[in-house]
């Protein structure tokens, strides 16, 4: 099988597969991946979540260390005693899960101490905020609750995966990534059609860690009467003198009518959260079905707790990652390689061909580096890469191991300029 084709083939969407036919040209696109050395996901970790993990590929079988670049985790908080104390203490007092839904019972001090400390977190005194189980629950839920057959949602294309998901009882369109003359043009055709138009964008685009103009798509919505919801998951604890991600780096805290982001990134746990205005979020929290239905965080929460609080605590963390983040791109891109537009701490190494990409991933395993390969559908056909994500806690010789991994990479793959 040819690793291209089969990589660009749409799995979801078979002509006259039914689900097991389906499932079977998967599973030998699967095999084609393992038998090759492909396999860089959903490998079996056994430490936790750091910079270094070991982890079992096809090739050791009881597990092997690596450098590891795939956590969110970015100030490494997941290892931190203070997060872990206050996460089992949480579990002491509470025991191990919620039980039952947050309009039904499941709703816990500790939750109630979330949602305000997230909610005083972003300093917007007249909001507040509910919690979801994810960052992804928190999007959809939001977005599938305030808008109808009625509304508009403008998206940039780039917007994660949960949005568009959030977006499936409206009315949808997209504009060219970051482009803001496809943004005006699809709000001027869009003036009074509409009950709500909200413009929803990522503060950091999960793939290429760009950000946002911020200022000018809060601009334009303005200007058009469009409201407009920020989901800024990579930006919390990366972005803005204080942490509070990329609103408040381009000094935009209070201008957007809901933020939305994750606790499963920088706040080392799982879980999502929404701000807005007080009003939203009693609709949020009665109104939408993943609150009724679907329960709430486990105990281990209480963690989040200490990690919101160690962000003001603890801010030599954020400078420590963004050391390692301008020493390793520069090492990067001294062996000439294009790491695109990034201003986070995800560092895309960018190659474009697919088929290299997916060779520069199994080189990389081998050099005891583990990444993710990033192919279609996730980016464009020929825009594949090596996502990097960046911690506080990688130390230099950790770093310096993978630069000289690319090295190797470029001098066997030859991958400097072959990116879109
Ligand atoms: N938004 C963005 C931009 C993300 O990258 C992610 C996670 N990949 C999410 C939302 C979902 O967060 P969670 O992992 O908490 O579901």
């Amino acid at each position: 099988m040819d690793f291209t084709t089969a990589t660009f083939k749409n799995f979801e969407n078979i002509e006259g597969h039914d689900m097991y036919d389906r499932a079977a040209v998967f599973g030998d696109f699967l095999q084609y991946m393992k038998d090759n050395g492909h396999m860089n996901y959903r490998l079996q970790n056994f430490s936790g979540c750091g910079p270094e993990m070991r982890v079992k590929t096809s090739i050791h079988e009881d597990g092997f260390d690596y450098v590891s670049f795939v956590s969110n985790d970015y100030l490494g908080f997941t290892q931190h005693p203070k997060v872990k104390a206050a996460a089992i203490q949480g579990i002491s007092d509470f025991g191990t899960g919620a039980g039952a839904s947050p309009l039904i019972g499941g709703h816990f001090s500790y939750h109630e101490i979330l949602e305000e400390k997230i909610a005083a977190f972003f300093k917007r005194s007249k909001d507040s905020s509910v919690i979801y189980t994810t960052g992804y629950t928190a999007n959809s839920a939001t977005l599938m609750s305030l808008l109808q057959k009625e509304d508009l949602a403008i998206v940039d294309m780039a917007v994660h995966s949960s949005i568009y998901e959030g977006c499936i009882l409206t009315n949808t369109k997209t504009f060219l990534h970051n482009h803001m003359e496809s943004l005006e043009r699809i709000l001027k055709a869009a003036r009074s059609q509409y009950r709500t138009k909200l413009v929803i964008v990522d503060g950091v685009y999960s793939q290429d860690g760009d950000l946002a103009p911020l200022r000018e798509i809060i601009g334009l919505a303005r200007q058009y009467g469009a409201y407009v919801m920020v989901d800024d998951a990579h930006g919390i604890g990366v972005l803005g003198a204080t942490g509070r991600g990329a609103l408040e780096q381009h000094d935009l805290l209070q201008e957007v009518d809901i933020i939305s982001g994750t606790f499963s990134k920088t706040f080392a746990n799982i879980g999502g959260y929404v701000i807005a205005n007080p009003d939203l979020i009693n609709f949020l929290k009665f109104q939408s079905r993943q609150q009724i239905f679907s329960a709430t965080s486990t105990p281990a929460a209480a963690g989040i707790i200490k990690a919101i609080e160690l962000i003001d605590e603890e801010p030599h963390w954020q400078l420590k990652l963004w050391e390692n983040i301008n020493y390793f791109k520069k090492g990067l891109q001294d062996i000439g390689i294009d790491t695109g537009t990034t201003a986070s701490a995800i560092v895309p190494v960018k190659i474009g061909d697919p088929h290299k990409t997916g060779d520069a991933g199994k080189l990389l395993l081998k050099a005891g580096i583990y990444t993710n390969p990033i192919l279609y559908p996730a980016v464009a056909k020929k825009d594949a890469r090596i996502r990097m994500s960046l911690m506080a806690t990688h130390t230099r010789e950790q770093l310096d191991k993978a630069l000289n991994a690319f090295e190797f990479v470029n001098q066997k793959l030859d991958i400097v300029g072959q990116s879109v």
